[in-house]
């Protein structure tokens, strides 16, 4: 019985104590992609940013923001992810905290809005050839009809979840694993920065959310527990002390919510500040 609940989800297949789950861009990428191409050869960032907001109050659905964003770049296909190869940065100190998870049987497992052919090719370039043990779950890239993907104009998003508002509602795959039963299901760990996360957020053990940025004043207004960071360094000595057993994902979760009431995760308190920050 416990071998069916976990046959899809091949992060089961070592029989993992803890999984870590993490948005891609932004998060395990310095820069979003998505808004890096958008910014640079889309409709450009005023409106990206208006989009944004957009999505944080509700007024529009961060699929239809996406999908516009991802409709104002026309650069073929193939050159997009050459653009993005050679301008996105990995997280310094992400290596080391995959390196570390890899020695410890922890799976890393990327939950992401952005397309998986994008996101394996920075990974392949960013990480090496141990990327191809990180699982990849996002959305896709479609030829318009009568195109081909590499030509001007060619391609667009294709929605893992297309009936969802999310476009990937990263909840169903989460869920997958929260309902395991009570013996095998791993400790879930969510790392995320922003607006994509949104439908992750409720769903993990303890989230790390990434100091002065949109998924804190959501956490906060919904009153989902987090815990800050500010790179994957701070990750990484935050899994260390729960793997060795020195602090529960619960006590880190309340120690994240002091953090931020102190003024230390970036954003002021709600209330405060009033409106949500965007970058
Ligand atoms: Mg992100």
């Amino acid at each position: 019985m416990g071998s069916q609940a976990g046959s899809d989800l091949p992060a089961m297949k070592t029989n993992p104590k803890f999984i870590f789950f993490s948005d891609f861009d932004g998060t395990i990428t310095l820069q979003d992609s998505n808004d890096f191409m958008t910014d640079n050869i889309g409709y450009g960032r005023d409106k990206r940013r208006q989009g944004n907001l957009d999505t944080l109050t509700g007024k529009i659905t961060f699929r239809d923001s996406f999908r516009e964003m991802m409709d104002s770049i026309k650069k073929p296909y193939n050159e997009c992810i050459d653009y993005l190869v050679s301008n996105i940065k990995l997280d310094p100190g992400f290596k080391a905290f995959f390196e570390w998870s890899m020695q410890h049987n922890i799976p890393v497992v990327v939950l992401s809005s952005g397309m998986e052919p994008i996101i394996q090719a920075l990974l392949r370039a960013l990480v090496g050839p141990d990327a191809e043990k990180i699982q990849v779950l996002g959305n896709f890239v479609r030829a318009r009809p009568g195109k081909r993907i590499d030509e001007e104009g060619g391609w667009e998003i294709e929605f893992r979840n297309p009936e969802s508002g999310f476009g990937h509602d990263k909840s169903i795959e989460l869920r997958k694993y929260s309902s395991l039963p009570e013996e095998i299901r791993p400790t879930m760990f969510y790392a995320g920065d922003g607006v994509s996360d949104l439908s992750a957020a409720r769903e993990t053990d303890l989230l790390f959310a990434k100091k002065g940025h949109d998924l804190i004043t959501y956490c906060v207004k919904e009153n989902v527990p987090f815990t800050v960071f500010e790179h994957w360094g701070d990750i990484l000595d935050k899994c260390k002390e729960i793997v060795e057993g020195r602090i529960t994902v619960k006590q880190a979760a309340q120690d994240g919510f002091e953090a931020y009431k102190a003024g230390e995760a970036g954003l002021a308190p709600v209330g405060d500040a009033g409106q949500p920050t965007v970058k």
